[in-house]
């Protein structure tokens, strides 16, 4: 009894196995979601990551940046913050630029605003629609055919984040992006899956997502080394969360829609 156990435990192992190298020789080679008309981002379209603080690039972002400046995507970066909470925005925007080269995004590609009524605040509310034009205008200059940001719980719930969300989805729902620009929205888990590292894959894989973006180990060391880049923020906490957080080995997107 014990002997048929063991095999069968063994046989459990092996599939479980197998099914989770599939998922990530599926989703690892992965150059972007399909465009609007069926084609894949081609190597040279540039992308859009709008966040709303130093940091959340590799905080959260880190498998779809490498990922999309892997396969040759021209990414660039749009912070809406120097992250002045703590009167840190000078430091932190240095951070913040170290921490892009590391994930493949040139000095050139990287924007950081600093604008009085966008202060790293969670208890202010961003105005969306001054958002919006920040996010248009860059998205017109840069020629940008697929922006990323926050969906509407933010992945920690920060009122920046989220209203980058209202911001880009009332871009959407506009039709004030120009053809072909896709948005895609960063899943938010509940706080169990978030804290699960990479035991998250067999869930992320079977809840619904448009694009889900894994890190080989290599991968996620330099994303790790991105977030060394933050010095000033480096407390004992955000040590743990480089090895229990999901969002430093995975990512999965919703498209928007109407
Ligand atoms: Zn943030």
């Amino acid at each position: 009894m014990e002997t048929l156990g063991l095999c069968l435990l063994s046989a459990l192992i092996c599939c479980y196995y197998f099914w989770i190298r599939n998922i990530y020789r599926k989703n690892s080679g992965d150059p972007g979601p399909p465009a609007a008309g069926g084609e894949r981002p081609r190597p040279g379209a540039a992308a859009l990551l709008v966040t709303a603080h130093p940091d959340d690039e590799c905080m959260f972002f880190a498998p779809a940046l490498l990922r999309l400046a892997g396969r040759g995507l021209s990414v660039h970066l749009l912070c809406l913050s120097t992250g002045n909470f703590y009167k840190q925005g000078d430091v932190r925007k240095k951070e913040l630029l170290q921490s892009c080269a590391v994930l493949g995004i040139p000095s050139s590609r990287v924007t950081i605003l600093d604008h009085s009524d966008l202060p790293d605040n969670p208890r202010v509310q961003w105005d969306p629609a001054l958002i919006a034009m920040l996010i248009l205008r860059h998205v017109q200059i840069h020629h940008i055919s697929l922006v990323l940001t926050f969906d509407e719980d933010g992945v920690s719930g920060h009122a920046n984040h989220i209203a980058l969300y209202y911001a880009i989805r009332k871009l959407h729902s506009e039709k004030k992006l120009p053809n072909g620009c896709q948005a895609l929205v960063l899943q938010s888990t509940n706080v169990l899956r978030k804290y699960i590292s990479i035991l998250d894959l067999p869930i992320s894989w079977l809840r619904p997502h448009y694009v889900m973006y894994i890190l080989h180990s290599w991968e996620y060391q330099q994303a790790k080394k991105a977030m060394y880049c933050h010095q000033s923020q480096l407390l004992w906490f955000r040590h743990l969360y480089l090895y229990i957080s999901r969002y430093m080995f995975i990512n999965t997107f919703h498209l928007m829609s109407q």
